[in-house]
C-alpha cells in the first residue's frame, strides 16, 4: 500500500476529506433553507477550517487571495445570512468588530488586552443557560461570555 505510512495525510485522502466537508456544509445549509452557492460554501469552509474567530475583513482578504471574484459585499451578506439562520455564531467585540465561528456549542472566550489574542476557553460554569431557554418571555438563542485579561503568553513575557 504505497504512501500508507507516515503522519502526512496523502493528497487523495485530503481531497476526500474536503469533499466530505463540502457535502456536510451543503447539507447543513439546505437544512436551514439556504441555497448552497459556491461563495457561501467557501465562507463556511473557511470558518470550519480556520477556528480563529475571524472578522468579515479577515475572511474577505483570505478568500479574495484564492478566489479573485469574491466581493466584500458578498462576504458581508453571506455572513449576515448564515448568522440569521443560526449556522454561524457572531461575536461582538469591543472594537466594533464582529468575529465569526461555526462552533455553536456553548463556550466562553478569552480576549487578551495586551496582544489582542482571542480564543476559546472551553466550557465554563458561567454558561449554564441552554439554547432555547426563556427569560421573561424572551427566547435565548445563544449566550456569549467574553473574559478579558492578560493571556498566559503575555504573562510569561512580563516575568522574563
Ligand atoms: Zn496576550
Ligand atoms: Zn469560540
Amino acid at each position: 500500500m504505497p504512501g500508507g505510512e507516515g503522519r502526512e495525510i496523502p493528497e487523495m485522502e485530503r481531497k476526500k476529506m474536503r469533499t466530505e466537508l463540502v457535502k456536510e456544509i451543503c447539507r447543513r445549509l439546505e437544512e436551514v433553507g439556504i441555497r448552497p452557492t459556491h461563495q457561501r460554501i467557501e465562507v463556511m469552509k473557511y470558518l470550519t477550517e480556520n477556528r480563529v474567530h475571524p472578522t468579515a475583513e479577515m475572511i474577505y482578504s483570505q478568500l479574495k487571495a484564492v478566489i479573485p471574484t469574491f466581493s466584500k459585499t458578498t462576504v458581508y451578506n453571506t455572513l449576515k445570512l448564515l448568522e440569521e439562520k443560526g449556522v454561524v455564531s457572531a461575536l461582538a467585540t469591543d472594537e466594533d468588530q464582529i468575529r465569526y465561528e461555526v462552533d455553536l456549542t456553548p463556550h466562553a472566550h478569552f480576549k487578551c488586552v495586551k496582544c489582542g489574542a482571542f480564543f476559546d476557553l472551553g466550557h465554563a460554569g458561567v454558561l449554564s443557560l441552554e439554547k432555547e431557554d426563556e427569560i421573561e418571555g424572551n427566547l435565548v438563542r445563544e449566550v456569549q461570555v467574553v473574559m478579558k485579561g492578560i493571556c498566559r503568553h503575555c504573562r510569561a513575557e512580563r516575568v522574563n
